[in-house]
């Protein structure tokens, strides 16, 4: 990685490791399993909720799965009430990574394991492990991607692009936005990339709550300010939810559509990139990442310690913690066909 980030996020991969306190112990087959997720912001969300509940009651646990949708505090009560019911593994999806200070600190205190899912729990000591698909990964495969789809459009450059990023209070935004950057910053530092607006920074570029009615009212603006006569080749998109709100912003101001990056696999967007407007999106298969979060609590359970595959990338500015990383893997219009054939939604709609 070419970025030297301060504080939360993803480290160096020079970053020694941070030792696992979860995993010894075992306990009782039919624990409560607390799951607390965020607010039903796209698909994958609402998706784990069902594998959660499904996976975690085939294997005997007693699972409770919550989503925030109100907020913050929301998510707060639910996890005491997940303490107060005896759960043995609470797994997270933060809405605010770093607002659950006080009650991991309560479920530690009580023993239970603590997972961060997806999303990286910040500035506290208290969290085991972390199972996602790797965030920083995912911007440079956006960033690649944008830059790939502009060339293959117009060989030559400079091409002028925008950039969109998650929202502020998910810890992987920021990640998000690094990764692309990583690709992109030294393309607008020679001249190849050229961010009319000037909006380049992660606090410019940020959509609050991952809403798309706010990243198409940005867009709008940031076109009628920026784009009366010139062109806009690209837009760095964090995810499809988003994407679809910059194609539905350029198609109502009667511009060509130009190259869009996404992320998430969502049925609506793997149709549109196979109708030619979406460019990209990533497969992160949620069906892959909630098996294996239901992996380390069987492993809890057995009393074994986790696996991790990397134990040096996420650091959460207290601790580095100890993840599984899973690969995620770029979709354009030239692999769908090929990238879905295991998924039973997508599968057969991009046959
Ligand atoms: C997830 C993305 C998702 C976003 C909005 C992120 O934390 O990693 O897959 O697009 O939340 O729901």
């Amino acid at each position: 990685a070419a970025l030297a980030l301060t504080g939360c996020g993803r480290s160096e991969p020079s970053t020694s490791g941070g030792g696992a306190s979860g995993g010894t112990g075992g306990f009782p087959q039919d624990s409560a399993i607390g799951v607390a997720l965020p607010k039903k912001t796209s698909e994958n969300w609402v998706l784990a909720e069902k594998l959660f509940n499904d996976g975690l009651s085939s294997a005997g646990f007693k699972p409770t799965v919550q989503f925030a949708n109100n907020g913050v505090a929301e998510q707060q009560n639910q996890i005491s009430a997940m303490i107060s019911k005896g759960a043995k593994v609470i797994i997270v999806g933060a809405l605010d990574g770093s607002q659950l200070g006080t009650q991991l600190q309560q479920a530690k205190d009580a023993g239970a394991t603590i997972i961060a899912y997806d999303r990286l729990l910040l500035n506290t000591e208290n969290v085991d492990y972390y199972v996602a698909y790797d965030n920083f990964k995912v911007g440079v495969l956006q960033g690649q991607a944008l830059l790939d789809g502009m060339k293959a459009k117009k060989p030559a450059g400079p091409y002028n692009i925008e950039l969109l990023a998650g929202s502020p209070d998910d810890a992987n935004a920021k990640v998000f936005f690094d990764g692309a950057m990583s690709v992109l910053k030294p393309k607008i530092d020679d001249g190849t990339l050229k961010v009319l607006s000037g909006q380049t920074t992660f606090e410019k570029a940020v959509t609050q709550d991952w809403k798309a009615e706010n990243a198409q009212r940005r867009m709008d603006t940031l076109l009628t300010g920026s784009y009366g006569t010139a062109s806009l080749d690209g837009v760095l998109s964090p995810n499809d939810t988003l994407a679809r709100a910059v194609i539905t912003s350029v198609k109502a101001a009667g511009k060509p559509i130009p190259v869009v990056t996404g992320q998430d696999s969502e049925v609506e967007s793997v149709k549109s990139i196979m109708a030619g407007e979406q460019y990209s999106t990533i497969n992160k298969d949620t069906r892959k990442l909630v098996e294996h979060a239901i992996v380390m609590v069987k492993d809890l359970q057995a009393g074994k310690k986790p696996e991790v595959n990397d134990d040096k990338s996420y650091n959460n500015g207290t601790k580095v913690v100890p993840a599984f990383l899973l690969p995620p893997v770029i979709v354009t219009k030239e692999n769908v066909k090929t990238a879905y054939t295991d998924d039973p939604v997508l599968g057969p709609i991009t046959k």
